[in-house]
């Protein structure tokens, strides 16, 4: 194909290279380790919803049922609530509905990288504020830059993936309160963290759009559940460039029979996650050539001698973690935690591997 037929913002991207995965024990994408069919009460709540569904109907184009049930799960109204595809399509919706080509994207790195994606696709300018030693955020360089640029979008991921680190409610609201535009906040691994969200400070916010997800501490990523959480206004706007259909009846019922059991599903997933955490620092605080950086979340990334020999130890080991290639995550690996079991397989291939370069 003629590369030229492209449009001009993406004639450089490279073709998306699924990763090659032959590893059985899979931590690579901050995965919940717990299958939602597994609770046999959420099991049997879907198949009653799949039953009474239609299948020759098309879904509710605004998912109405599951916006109310979201909303009581966050504590906001239901127009409040924008549903889709995944976190990941709110992410696209917001930067389709805001940024004109030239107009500049700010946020933070390293972060989650799609928001980059879709703001050059666009033909946005995209400025990073890098983070500090240790994978800080510079949170005052940030407000800064909020300051000097009045970015059109800014986001802040929260906490922030893949560094695991949470910045807390004040600063946030230091960031909307510095911005005269739309501020994403991006909690798509809140629940792991433990802490209120700025979601209780959403009617002060006119510029605030907080990104959630059902992928991560209610394990339904295959579903692909997300949501976006802003002021009725911003909602509206969202939808106007929403595809019409956006979240077939399977997700939205598996969705809606999930939020029925949501107290019993984080009271069973959360605890074990954070407690393998806390198995995996404590394997590890004697162990120099490793350093751990905090995390708030379900995974933990850690820099290690030789990020690509590290790797491959895990591999042969049919353990397959994220690595990267950038510069500022350079031998860093980001490791999902799941079960113990899995922390323990992982903590021992680490220490042995790091042993050839003591
Ligand atoms: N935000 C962050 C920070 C993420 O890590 C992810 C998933 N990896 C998402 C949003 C999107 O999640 P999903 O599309 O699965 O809802």
């Amino acid at each position: 194909m003629n590369n030229k037929w492209l449009r001009q913002t993406i004639q450089s991207f490279k073709p998306y290279a699924a990763p090659n995965i032959n590893e059985n024990i899979v931590i690579d994408a901050n995965e919940s380790p717990y299958n939602i069919f597994d609770f046999p009460k959420v099991a049997e709540a879907f198949l009653a919803r799949m039953k009474q569904t239609p299948s020759y109907h098309y879904p509710d184009p605004f998912a109405g049922e599951l916006r109310q049930a979201l909303a009581g799960y966050v504590g906001c109204e239901a127009d409040e609530v924008l549903v889709g595809n995944g976190g990941d399509e709110i992410i696209s919706l917001v930067m389709n509905t805001f940024l004109n080509p030239g107009d500049v994207l700010l946020t933070h790195a390293p972060t989650f990288d799609i928001y980059g994606l879709d703001a050059e696709v666009l033909g946005a300018e995209v400025v990073t504020v890098p983070d500090l030693d240790g994978y800080r955020r510079d949170c005052d360089g940030f407000l800064e830059k909020i300051k000097e640029l009045q970015p059109k979008v800014t986001v802040l991921c929260n906490p922030n993936n893949p560094t695991g680190e949470l910045l807390p409610m004040s600063y946030v609201e230091a960031v909307l309160q510095a911005s005269e535009n739309p501020v994403v906040v991006d909690e798509a691994y809140l629940e792991f963290s433990g802490v209120p969200s700025i979601i209780t400070k959403l009617s002060q916010y006119d510029n605030l759009i907080v990104i959630r997800t059902l992928s991560k501490a209610f394990g339904l990523a295959g579903c692909r559940v997300g949501y976006g959480v802003a002021q009725k206004e911003v909602i509206d706007a969202l939808s106007l460039t929403k595809l019409v259909y956006n979240l077939n009846v399977l997700s939205q019922n598996a969705a809606l029979s999930a939020l029925e059991y949501a107290d019993e599903i984080l009271a069973h997933n959360i605890p074990p996650t954070l407690a393998a955490r806390d198995v995996f620092y404590k394997a590890l605080e004697d162990v120099p050539e490793i350093t751990m950086y905090p995390s708030a979340t379900n995974f933990v990334l850690i820099r290690v001698p030789d990020g690509p020999a590290m790797d491959k130890a895990l591999r042969a080991a049919d353990i397959s973690v994220r690595s990267y290639k950038a510069e500022n995550l350079k031998n860093c690996l980001r490791i999902t935690i799941t079960t113990e079991d899995v922390v323990r397989k992982v903590v021992s291939v680490l220490k042995e591997e790091v042993k050839k370069h003591a």
